[in-house]
Formats: C-alpha cells, sequence, structure tokens
C-alpha cells in the first residue's frame, strides 16, 4: 500500500488519510497558492507503525527516501549541499486539528557542519545559528523527550546575564554558544549526541511524531472532544522557508474573520523576524496583522486576497499560518478556524447571507452545545459599578464572566475543583499539559501571550472565559503571588474575571444570564424549518415555563407534580394522608392538596396559553414526604397532633432497602388509587375552570409513571377516566383529554404492543429507563460511571448520552411495537437525554414526536433535530 503523498497528489477530501494539515496543504498546492513544496505521509502508517511494536519498516524508508529524492530534483536543493541546502519542517496533522497537542520540528537538515555553510550561503551568520538552536530545541523535545524548560531556562540565564532583551538581539557569536550548551544539555539529561545525519534525524522526527499521537496531552484532548483513539497522525514534510531571516522576514497566524466577535474582518497577529512557534508561544508579543498593511503593504494585500479566496473555496472563515521569507509570502497551513460560539453563530448567517453557504451548510456547521455559551452569564452592570477593577487590562481572549478562587497551577485547579470549588487559573502562560486544570476552571488568565496563544486558543474552543495577556500583572507560580500595580493577590483569593472585555477584578461580582442575539435567533428560526421533531420543556414553574416559552417550546413534556408537594403547608397535608390511620382524615388532607393543586395546574396551563402539556401524576416513593432525623420526627409528631411512637413506626414501615425499585410511581397507585383521581381530578377542574374563565382550551395529557404491566395501566386509567367522566358529566363540560404512560422499565418496552392498547401516548423515561437497564443506581452511579469511561468500558456517561446498543435497542423495540397496534400514537421523550444533541439524533432516526428537555437546553435540542434531519 501507499503510503506517501506528495503534496501535488493529495486534496481536501482526504483528510481521514492524509490529516487536516496534510489535506488541506495539498488542496492549497492545487489551487495554485504559495506552499513551500512537500509530502506527507499517512495516518495509516503511522496507525501501522503503533500497532505493529513500533517498527518503523524497510518499505516506509525506501517509500519516504523516494518521495525525498523527488523533492531534490523539484527543489534543486539537497542535504549537507553547499550551494542549495535543503532543511524541512516535520509536523504532524490528524484528521481533526488538536491545537498544540501534537509536534513540530523545523531547520531539520542542520548540523555542526552545515550550519557554516549556511552561514555562507546566507551571508548571514546570525540567522544560521538561530536556526540551528531552534533545531536543537524542538528536537530535543520531541524526539529525546528533553523538557524545553532546560533549553528555556538557559537561554533566559544567558539573555540576562549578557543583558540581551530579545531572541532576535542574539549575535552570532552569542548563539554558536547557546548552541554549544545546548549541545551538552544532550549529553547531560539523555547521555545522547544530536544525531548529524539529516536522513537520521529526518527518521527519529518521523517516528517522533508517529508516538506523540499517544503522549499524554494528546490523549486528553481526545477525550475532551471525543476524537477516536484510532485515527494515527500523519507527518508533513515539507521545505523550510525562513521567517527569521532578517527584517524583511516574518511569520504569523490569522483568521479570515475575527474568531470572537466574528466580525468580517481580517484578524491576525505576526511577528517580524520570528519563525514558526514564536508568535504562538507569546514569548514575544505579536504586532496586529493591521500594523501589517502598513509596514508590507504589497504582502498584506496578496495575503488578503489569498484569505478571500480560501474562505471562498472552504465556505467557511480560515485560519492561516503563513511565513514572509525576504518579502515573498507563503502559506502553511489553512484550516477551517476555531471561534466562539458567538462567533460561530455570527459568521454561519454571515456566510449564507453572503452566499457562501446554504442555509443547511449554515446548520450543520455549529455545535448544538455551543449554544449553551451564547446563554453564559454576564456581571450585572450596576455591580460592575462598585467593583474593585485590578487597573491592568489584558485581552479579551473568550467571552463569558465568571468569579472563582486563583490558582496558579493545573494540578490545584482540579484538586479544588474536584471538592467542589470554583476556580480560576491563572498563569504566566498556559502549555497542553495544563490542559486537566484548564478544563476544571471557570476562566483562565495569563500575563503572556496574544489572541492566538494557547491559552486563547483552547480556551475559546473550550468555551471557557479567558483573559490573555495582561502584561502589568507580575505572576509568581512558584511563591504563588499575583502583583498588580495597587496590590497583590494569593492563592485562594477570588476574582472576576470578564473574557468580554478583557477585564479583571477582585472579589466576586455578581453575574446574570446575557442577552440572546439576532445571529442566535436567526439560527433557532432556521432550524425550526428543518427539524422534524417537535421540542418540548420540561418544567413547573412559572419562571422555568416562561424562559421555554421564549426559547418558543412547543409544549410541556413534563410536569413532575410531586414537586409542587414540598411547600411546607402543603407537605403537612402530604404527611396527613400518608400517616394518619382514620378515613376522614386522609380524604380531608386530600381536598386540601385537590384545592392547592387546582391552582397548580391553572397556572401552569395559562402560562403555557393552552399548548400541549403533560402532567406526571405522582411518582417517588411515600417515604420521601415524610422526616428522617429524629428531632425532625419529634418536631412533626408535635405539629401532627400524635405520637412520636406512632409516627416513627409508620415511617419504619413505609421505609425500603430499594426505593428506586420499590413502593413508587403508578404502584402508589395501586395501593393508593384516591392520590392519581385527586390529581386527575384537579387536571380536569382546572381545565374546566380556564374555559370557563378566559375561554382558554386545554387539552391535558395526563401521564401515569413507571408502568411495567399492562394490567397496571389498565386498572388505573380505568379509574381515573370514570371519576374525569363523572366530573364532567356533572359540571356539564366538555374537555378534552388523554391518558398515556411512561416507559421506563425495560418490561414496558418489551410489551409496548400490549400497553399501546391501553394508552393514548407514550414518553420514554430515560433516566429511569437507563437505570433499570443497566441495573445503576442513577443516585450513585456518577461515583464510579467515570472510571468506565475513563478505562473504556463505556464509551460515555450513558445518563448524558444514549447508550444506542442497550437503552437505545430497547427504544426501538418499543417503538416497532407501539407501531403494530397503533401506527399514529404520539411518542416522545422526557428524560435527560431528549437534550443531549447525539441522543437526539437517535430519537429523530426513528420517527418519534417530540423531545422535551430542560427549558435551556431547548436551543440545543432545535439545533441538534435539524442537523438530524438535514
Ligand atoms: C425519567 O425517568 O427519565 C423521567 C423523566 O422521570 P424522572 O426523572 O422524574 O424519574
Ligand atoms: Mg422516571
Amino acid at each position: 500500500t501507499k503510503r506517501v503523498y506528495s503534496f501535488k497528489e493529495g486534496n481536501a477530501e482526504m483528510k481521514g488519510l492524509l490529516g487536516g494539515k496534510g489535506a488541506n496543504l495539498a488542496e492549497m498546492t492545487r489551487l495554485g497558492l504559495p506552499v513551500p513544496n512537500g509530502f506527507t505521509i499517512s495516518t495509516e502508517a503511522c496507525m501501522d507503525y503503533l500497532n505493529n511494536g513500533r517498527q518503523f519498516t524497510d518499505e516506509l524508508k525506501e517509500e519516504i527516501e523516494a518521495y525525498l529524492k523527488q523533492l531534490e530534483e523539484e527543489s534543486g536543493k539537497a542535504f549537507n549541499s553547499k550551494e542549495n541546502m535543503m532543511l524541512l519542517s516535520v509536523r504532524s496533522g490528524s484528521k481533526f486539528s488538536m491545537p498544540g497537542m501534537m509536534d513540530t520540528v523545523l531547520n531539520l537538515g542542520l548540523n555542526d557542519e552545515n550550519v557554516k555553510h549556511l552561514a555562507e550561503i546566507t551571508e548571514d551568520e546570525t540567522f544560521a545559528y538561530d536556526c540551528y538552536r531552534r533545531l536543537l530545541q524542538m528536537f530535543g523535545d520531541v524526539v529525546y523527550g528533553i523538557d524545553t524548560s532546560h533549553f528555556e531556562n538557559f537561554l533566559e540565564f544567558y539573555k540576562r546575564k549578557h543583558r540581551v532583551q530579545l531572541d532576535s538581539d542574539l549575535t552570532a557569536e552569542q548563539l554558536k554558544e547557546i548552541v554549544h550548551e545546548y549541545k551538552r544539555i544532550y549529553l547531560e539529561i539523555k547521555k545522547q549526541e544530536f544525531p548529524q545525519d539529516p536522513k537520521e534525524q529526518l527518521f527519529a522526527a518521523v517516528i517522533a511524531v508517529f508516538s506523540s499521537w499517544n503522549n499524554e496531552r494528546a490523549k486528553v484532548y481526545r477525550k475532551l472532544h471525543n476524537i477516536a483513539d484510532d485515527l494515527g497522525t500523519a507527518v508533513n514534510i515539507q521545505l523550510m522557508v525562513f521567517g527569521n531571516s532578517g527584517n524583511q522576514s516574518g511569520t504569523g497566524v490569522a483568521f479570515t474573520r475575527n474568531p470572537s466577535t466574528g466580525e468580517n474582518k481580517l484578524f491576525g497577529e505576526y511577528l517580524i523576524n520570528a519563525q514558526g512557534e514564536d508568535v504562538v508561544a507569546g514569548i514575544r508579543t505579536p504586532s496586529p496583522i493591521s500594523e501589517l498593511k502598513e509596514s508590507m503593504p504589497e504582502i498584506y494585500q496578496e495575503f488578503l486576497e489569498m484569505g478571500e479566496l480560501l474562505e471562498k473555496h472552504y465556505g467557511d472563515m480560515q485560519d492561516i499560518e503563513f511565513t514572509i521569507e525576504n518579502q515573498k509570502l507563503y502559506l502553511l497551513q489553512t484550516r477551517n478556524g476555531k471561534r466562539t460560539a458567538h462567533a460561530a453563530f455570527k459568521i454561519a448567517v454571515d456566510l449564507v447571507e453572503e452566499g457562501l453557504k446554504t442555509k443547511e451548510g449554515a446548520i450543520l456547521s455549529l455545535d448544538p452545545q455551543s449554544v449553551n455559551q451564547l446563554l453564559h452569564p454576564v456581571f450585572v452592570e450596576e455591580a460592575l459599578k462598585t467593583a474593585d477593577k485590578i487597573s491592568s487590562v489584558g485581552l479579551p481572549a473568550s467571552p463569558g464572566s465568571a468569579t472563582g478562587k486563583i490558582c496558579f497551577d493545573a494540578g490545584t485547579a482540579k484538586e479544588w475543583s474536584d471538592r467542589g470549588e470554583k476556580v480560576i487559573l491563572v498563569r504566566q502562560e498556559t502549555s497542553p499539559e495544563d490542559i486537566g486544570g484548564m478544563v476544571v476552571s471557570e476562566a483562565i488568565v495569563t500575563s503572556r501571550g496574544g489572541m492566538t496563544s494557547h491559552a486563547a486558543v483552547v480556551a475559546r474552543g473550550m468555551g471557557t472565559c479567558c483573559v490573555a495577556g495582561c502584561s502589568e500583572l507580575e505572576i509568581d507560580e512558584f511563591l504563588k503571588i499575583v502583583k498588580y500595580p495597587n496590590g497583590e493577590l494569593h492563592e485562594g483569593d477570588v476574582i472576576s474575571v470578564d473574557g468580554t472585555n478583557g477585564d479583571l477584578y477582585v472579589g466576586e461580582v455578581e453575574l446574570t444570564l446575557s442577552e440572546k442575539n439576532e445571529d442566535f435567533e436567526t439560527i433557532m428560526a432556521w432550524s425550526k424549518e428543518f427539524s422534524r421533531l417537535a421540542i418540548r420543556m420540561n418544567a413547573e414553574t412559572k419562571s422555568d415555563i416562561k424562559t421555554g416559552i421564549a426559547f418558543d417550546a412547543s409544549g410541556i413534556g413534563l410536569v413532575r407534580t410531586e414537586h409542587m408537594f414540598f411547600a411546607p403547608e402543603r407537605l403537612i397535608e402530604m404527611r396527613r394522608f400518608i400517616i394518619s390511620q382514620k378515613s376522614e382524615e386522609r380524604t380531608k388532607a386530600l381536598e386540601t392538596i385537590l384545592a392547592y393543586q387546582i391552582d397548580d395546574f391553572k397556572e401552569i396551563f395559562s402560562t403555557i396559553e393552552g399548548k400541549s402539556t403533560v402532567i406526571r401524576l405522582l411518582d417517588p416513593p411515600l417515604h420521601e414526604f415524610v422526616p428522617s432525623k429524629q428531632q425532625d420526627v419529634e418536631r412533626v409528631a408535635t405539629e401532627m397532633g400524635i405520637s412520636y411512637e406512632f409516627l416513627n413506626g409508620r415511617i419504619n414501615e413505609l421505609h425500603e432497602i430499594n426505593p428506586m425499585l420499590g413502593h413508587r410511581g403508578c404502584r402508589l397507585a395501586v395501593t393508593y388509587p384516591e392520590l392519581y383521581i385527586m390529581q386527575a381530578e384537579a387536571i380536569i377542574r382546572s381545565a374546566i375552570a380556564l374555559k370557563n374563565e378566559n375561554g382558554l382550551d386545554v387539552a391535558p395529557e395526563i401521564m401515569i409513571p413507571l408502568v411495567g404491566m399492562d394490567g397496571e395501566l389498565r386498572l388505573l386509567k380505568e379509574k381515573i377516566e370514570a371519576h374525569i367522566e363523572q366530573i364532567i358529566a356533572t359540571e356539564k363540560a366538555t374537555v378534552s383529554y388523554t391518558v398515556g404512560t411512561m416507559i421506563e422499565l425495560p418490561r414496558a418496552c418489551l410489551i409496548a404492543d400490549d400497553l399501546a392498547k391501553e394508552a393514548d401516548f407514550f414518553s420514554f423515561g430515560t433516566n429511569d429507563l437507563t437505570q433499570m437497564t443497566f441495573g445503576f443506581s442513577r443516585d450513585d452511579a456518577a461515583k464510579y460511571i467515570n472510571q468506565y469511561v475513563a478505562g473504556g468500558i463505556l464509551p460515555v456517561d450513558p445518563f448524558q448520552t444514549l447508550d444506542v446498543s442497550g437503552v437505545g435497542e430497547l427504544i426501538r423495540i418499543a417503538v416497532e411495537k407501539t407501531r403494530q397496534t397503533k401506527p399514529n400514537m404520539k411518542i416522545g421523550v422526557c428524560g435527560e437525554l431528549g437534550g443531549d444533541p447525539l441522543s437526539i439524533e437517535f430519537f429523530d432516526q426513528l420517527g418519534l414526536d417530540y423531545v422535551s428537555c430542560s427549558p435551556y437546553r431547548v436551543p440545543v435540542a432545535y439545533l441538534a433535530a435539524a442537523q438530524s434531519a438535514i
């Protein structure tokens, strides 16, 4: 099999095989853009290597050598040549972009001898030795695993000693000394020399890139972004162009649109006389790309045009790496740029308006989960006026606002967050090693680096608020102190971070939810056009229902009535009902609750303005309504005018070993039918009242939980219906209503055809169904599920994303059986999975009628449903 492809042989479609970088380099080559020539070793070659005992086969070696030869011929350059020396860059690139995760080696091919030739050819000794010291550092890091801090610390020390400010101010003689020391570091740390043979360097670098697929930070990143572990990385080998060859050269990164706001304006930064990693590493502060317009107007114009061309070609905002070598522009990479959720929505809408994307394409380009970021909190305006602002202001690298305790290292951040603290990671700069701490932080603050620094890029990707490059902060990560012009802060002190403006405040500032924006509205409107599923909300309070209505939920998929029983005045009545053994007392308690419930339902129905509403009858075991602590039992006994012993005795009778598998759901009503009858009466009476008072038509959907046998459903439905019919007859009213059931037990799925004979509708309760299918207690499983996921036993937490092969299969069977009895019966989902994008796709594909989720997830669900339908 072919394992190596020249840039002329590939194209953008080949991301799986050539990685994103390789495929796009090939595509840009095809488009005739100025890409330095090179070739790509495929991801398959990487996986072969990793799977076959890390053997670098002769076949692969020969194939690489053939392409190397071709590159030499086409460029007229050669390794070690005295006239036309070939130097290469070696860079990884997997199918999905993993910024900062994998590794790069530049200037490969240099050695002690030919560095002198390079100095002669270029008549620039400084340049030659600058390249060489960079090679030594990158090669040492990537290939030999020598921590970069060994090189960097020395460099810092050396510069301080010789009073040199910038790397680019070092003289040739100084660079030679640095090279000398770097080689000594190899010997000291690795007991190995730096290999002098360029080919040996190349093969070692290729192997290192292959192996880097399995380094820890790559694994963490993949887990975080749900990227499969068996994709592998490609290796791109490319002729070097030199951004560090003087003041007519430079290197930079630019986005064709602003990745923070989405504004259609070139956005990025560059450094003169610099190479590759200098810009992203955040060591020197780069200049904004707009300055290039002044300093090199022709190059700027050329870059602008290429950016536009690439945007048109890919139909999306591009993130482009470029290098200028002696006033000539080269493109080194392009990819669809990472962006904040705000920018993503704006760009998607703009691209449709500019005719570069279809509505469908725009919808598919968005991550449904990112909707959450649009609904991010912001600081309360009033609170900001009195807030204690730290005079230093940084770059607004990723929007949102957050408050938390300062941590100076990723480990502490992780530890504190694990014990439930909100933390803010404050560092000079971040590196991929910090990812574990960045994930758990509410916000990230750095004192160095620009908008494309590691911290900025990663935070934007995660939707975490970030302020970067706060140059007035003096951060001492070792002593755990951050000094700012008017004071200092220590580990554990609370700060507030505004990633939208780049402001920092001492202490906590009150937060509120952000306003919705127009682009979001547009995308929502389009999503509704395409979505086949209806989206309902799970809600029972007035304010939640209003939130759901604002997001245009088509109704309520689940009212959990038990939530209404916990107000003190109701709880006591409920307790009377449960505890009392006198029938008149029990009846009286129920009558009082009935009156409350009529008001409850009137409020719900009128708030939702008569849209479809599913009311679920009481679900939890009765013991949840009685006190458990001794002093509470004593108090309640006094309140109820009964003896402590009697109350305690009743409580003990109600005690269950496994309440989740116990006397709950419809089982309660089998023993206490009057409970459901009371609730059904409240539902119907509230509907009648609203009709009479406001002329509002309400068609309640009454839902019975935890049914596992058709007999249960038949019995309860008959009783409920008989009672309702009686009310309707005496009140001479007309109310249409339906009675359905939840499907939340495996047995219910398997007898769905029989249940369908009794039910008017079904709604899958995926929380219980997952619990009952796995036999995982939904209240306790979190303790060990993480380990199942980390160990690869489960791909994801099945309470967050549907377990397709088990729970999903039960749902599929249930739907199929239901359709045999009633082809058109309404079927929905009301468990948490109803708001999960991947699960929604499955439900859509099964042809369900709706999903129901918490109000804030309604927009997520619309977008996911639209994507599934497209
Ligand atoms: C369910 O089990 O999925 C459900 C919606 O009901 P609850 O979460 O109230 O048990
Ligand atoms: Mg349930």
